[in-house]
């Protein structure tokens, strides 16, 4: 019996061994195993690392002390601190102003300064500068969202930007190094970047310079609902005439008469143009700039109409006698013509940007900006443009 037991507990014990072996075979199997994988992480972090992209800042004073340059690469914009009775002058519109020696030309008379020490700091690779007013809100003497301010035009064809000089370049006006620069845009406030009047003052680089549809440089009362205004037609009720979706600006893409005067689409893709004639009455009067966008109007009586084709508004037919001075074909043509647009941000104020303000004009310039379709309601450049062209925000600041 004892024997028996012996070897019983032998056997048992033998057992014992056996499992505790195999377990920790089991157990360092494992060991291995996830030695093995983390190693291999280890390694795949390494490779994955990517050295942090060192963060540059920079900070330029004016020879006079009146102006500071900040650029840092974290942002998307660079800022200019002004001084405080400037920015006074400027939220109370008083330097909207004739500009010298362009013709009678309206701008804003301070932004010479402005650019010529911009571009002490910057590159001269923009085709705009939009000069953004660091407020949430809009100041009252501010009578705009934004506004665009013309240098330059040698595009044959799209009308007559300033008054009896179809063709002009005041570039120098701004900078000894401005070379590349078409326009100025001034926008009123810090949350209109994305959604807001920015894709219409792109526009008035090249428009409505061509047809007198007695609403200045928009197209009033022409049926071309697009970035511009317009409307999308006019039918008659009884003895009054419906305008149907008026719009002065915001939403939607580039209409077809906007995309060939940018010199996207071919002539042959712009559909007729009715304007609206001999009307007493403008269909909208310039007060009524609070107009819900999109909405009918009804007004008394009957409103005429003219249809003009795409061909007719190239020969002028469409145009007044300023107007008509840059008729034609347009030069370059939807082939030649310039498809990427470079833009900097320049966000103005008295006093330091904040933190909340930084991020919510970076966010707003990379919507903006994104060459792609992004599907939020809001058009981006790129599809406002059908995707036949490119905006770039890039800061190129100099060596
Ligand atoms: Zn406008």
């Amino acid at each position: 019996m004892q024997n028996k037991y012996v070897k019983k507990m032998l056997v048992l014990v033998m057992l014992g061994v056996l499992l505790i072996t195999s377990c920790k075979a089991n157990y360092s199997a494992n060991l291995d195993n996830t030695t093995t994988n983390k190693d291999k992480e280890v390694k795949q972090e390494k490779k994955d690392i990517i050295e942090p992209k060192k963060v540059v800042n920079i900070k330029k004073i004016s020879e006079d002390k009146k102006y500071t340059f900040s650029y840092s690469s974290e942002n998307r914009f660079v800022s200019l601190k002004i001084p405080e009775n400037e920015w006074t002058n400027f939220i109370n519109c008083r330097y909207n102003k004739i500009m010298p020696k362009q013709n009678n030309k309206m701008g804003m008379t301070i932004s010479t300064k402005w650019c010529k020490f911009l571009y002490q700091n910057i590159k001269d690779d923009y085709d705009f500068i939009v000069y953004v007013v660091n407020e949430e809100e809009r100041p009252k003497k501010l009578f705009m969202n934004g506004c665009y301010q013309a240098v330059k035009n040698d595009i044959k064809g799209i009308g007559t930007m300033v008054t009896r000089t179809p063709f002009f370049d005041y570039t120098k006006h701004y900078s000894k190094d401005a070379n590349r620069l078409q326009g100025l845009i001034f926008l009123t406030h810090n949350d209109v970047i994305y959604n807001g009047p920015i894709l219409h003052e792109i526009l008035h680089r090249w428009g409505n310079y061509l047809i007198d549809c007695d609403y200045g440089v928009h197209w009033g009362n022409a049926n071309i609902y697009g970035r511009l205004g317009g409307q999308k037609s006019i039918q008659q009720v009884g003895n009054n005439s419906k305008v149907i979706g008026y719009r002065r600006y915001w939403q939607g893409g580039y209409a077809p008469l906007e995309l060939y005067l940018m010199g996207l689409i071919p002539k042959e893709e712009v559909p007729n143009i009715t304007i609206a004639q001999y009307y007493s009455n403008r269909i909208i009067s310039q007060t009524e700039w609070n107009r819900v966008d999109g909405q009918d109007i009804v007004v008394k009586g009957k409103i005429k109409t003219k249809t003009y084709t795409i061909q007719d508004i190239i020969d002028g037919k469409a145009s007044n006698k300023e107007q008509a001075l840059n008729i034609g074909d347009r030069v370059p043509n939807y082939k030649d013509s310039q498809k990427k647009f470079n833009m900097l941000f320049v966000a103005i104020d008295h006093d330091d940007i904040n933190e909340n303000q930084k991020k919510s004009i970076n966010n707003q310039i990379k919507l903006l900006s994104q060459n792609e379709n992004y599907d939020d309601g809001i058009y981006n450049f790129f599809e406002a443009c059908l995707g036949k062209a490119e905006l770039s925000t890039e800061i190129h600041i100099k060596e």
